[in-house]
């Protein structure tokens, strides 16, 4: 068991830097807790199991002085079903790392009086968007999640088994077995995300960017006097409650040229291409003296050329450097825009804030996707595998359900799996792999003797 916990416990790449900081929105105020990741992909894994099947009841109608009428034992509820769920106000797969155990709720199982067990509850899990779910094991690609309202499902519950009612026949008047529910599925995932960037820091080099980032979080850019200090952009994840995260990403160096693959360029460039808002920072106090109505328009220039859509993209326009200014050179410079200092903290709320209603409405806005994505083939049929010389197993889902009964050892149950496994076509599967006629065939944890017919 040691080993097996080595391999599947929870683990993240990357560092992962945590800071509360108390913001106040432009209405409400908020606990914002940023979180730095450090890379562009987050993973985490995840283990699911679909809630268990109920049993099928056994019971028999007593009517007065009847005491042994019809049978009348009620199935018992499928278990809930695991579906992981795209959705655009979850930024991280942090919340796998402290709960990687997610299950769905058990179906009830069946009484008597023809009384079925309810359901069990099924579970969504909400992933960010862009998660791609892998098998733990062995790395298949399961599912692709990208937009919001993509729906997988991760782990099928088990079918509730069949109450006795349902095996009457006219040969058998009173059966008194029944089925037993299936176990959920259960699987463990690895999670990987694509960091998607929904606010992009766009501004000259020097503009005060990953100053920006690291103010608003715990990073700890590079920063210095010279252009392209931080070579790869850093993504800060911001979260303002429970529900509700945005990613912002510190876009190093956008200068003129750019868009013709200058400078950092395209890698870059097409990480703007993501998101959802873009943030447009002014260097108020720009050494070389490059005026802010010069800045706005070679950025603005450059986004289109490279995209022209950027240009609809909604922005926040911010001036930096504040501190730096006065009042009166603002005046001059007739610049109308909220500023900010990261030095002094001021305008940093609120741009928090303008930048979380930026997205937040950026998101209302955006279609939600129908698409049901990827459900993994159905495994079928039933394998026969040779365990020893005169002994086989079964194997698969169907014929394990076969011997799921309460009771396998009256003649009835027996019967009945006899016909069941006959139809199934597995007696004949035994056959062509060879088994003769007193061999052991386990399937679950029964096993029986092998009788060819005839
Ligand atoms: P980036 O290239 O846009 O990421 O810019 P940086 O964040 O690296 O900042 C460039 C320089 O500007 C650094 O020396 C920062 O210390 C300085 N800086 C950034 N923001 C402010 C600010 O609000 N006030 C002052 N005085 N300096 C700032
Ligand atoms: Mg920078």
């Amino acid at each position: 068991m040691g080993s097996l916990c080595e391999v599947v416990g929870p683990k993240m790449c990357g560092h992962v830097h945590t800071l509360r900081r108390r913001c106040h929105g432009p209405s409400t105020s908020f606990v914002a807790s940023v979180t730095v990741v450090s890379q562009f992909v987050d993973e985490s894994q995840l283990n699911i199991r679909g809630g268990d099947g109920g049993a099928g009841c056994v019971s028999f109608r007593r009517e007065g002085p009847v005491v042994y009428g019809g049978p009348n034992g009620g199935d018992g509820g499928d278990g809930g079903d695991v579906w992981l769920v795209a959705d655009h106000n979850v930024a991280s797969l942090l919340a796998f790392r402290d709960h990687p155990h997610r299950r769905a709720g058990n179906g009830v199982h069946g009484k008597g009086k023809d009384l079925h067990g309810r359901r069990g509850q099924s579970l969504e899990i909400k992933v960010p968007e862009g998660t791609v779910v892998k098998d733990l094991y062995s790395g298949e690609v399961l599912a692709e999640l990208y937009r919001h309202g993509d729906r997988w499902l991760g782990a099928a519950g088990g079918r509730g088994g069949r109450g006795n009612a349902r095996f009457l026949s006219n040969q058998r008047r009173a059966p008194s077995f029944a089925e037993q529910g299936e176990h959920g599925e259960e699987r463990w995932l690895k999670l990987e995300m694509q960091l998607m960037a929904d606010v992009a820091l766009v501004g000259f080099p020097n503009a005060g960017k990953s100053t920006l980032i690291s103010v608003i979080s715990a990073a700890k850019p590079r920063i210095a006097d010279y252009p392209f200090t931080t070579l790869e952009p850093n993504l800060g994840v911001v979260s303002l409650d429970e529900d509700t995260q945005f990613v912002v990403a510190d876009i190093p160096g956008l200068i003129e040229g750019a868009s013709e693959g200058r400078g950092l360029g395209h890698r870059f460039l097409r990480h703007v291409e993501r998101a959802r808002v873009l943030c447009v920072m002014i260097d108020l106090a720009a050494l070389d003296g490059v005026s802010p109505t010069t800045q706005m328009t070679v950025l603005l220039e450059e986004l289109g050329a490279y995209r022209p859509d950027l240009l609809d993209r909604p922005r926040v326009i911010v001036g930096t450097k504040a501190d730096l200014v006065s009042e009166d050179n603002l005046a001059a410079m007739g610049w109308e825009h909220p500023v900010i200092s990261a030095v002094t903290q001021q305008g940093v709320r609120d741009l928090v804030g303008r930048m979380a209603s930026a997205v937040h409405e950026a998101r209302l806005v955006e279609p939600v996707s129908e698409g049901l994505v990827v459900i993994r083939p159905e495994a079928s049929g039933a394998v026969v595998e040779r365990l020893a010389e005169n002994e086989y197993r079964l194997v698969g889902r169907e014929v394990e359900r076969v011997v799921a009964l309460n009771d396998v050892t009256t003649p009835e149950a027996l019967s009945w799996i006899d016909a069941r496994l006959q139809r199934l076509g597995v007696l004949k599967m035994l056959a062509r792999a060879g088994a003769s006629d007193g061999d052991i065939v386990w399937i679950g944890e029964f096993s029986f003797e092998y009788q060819s017919d005839v």
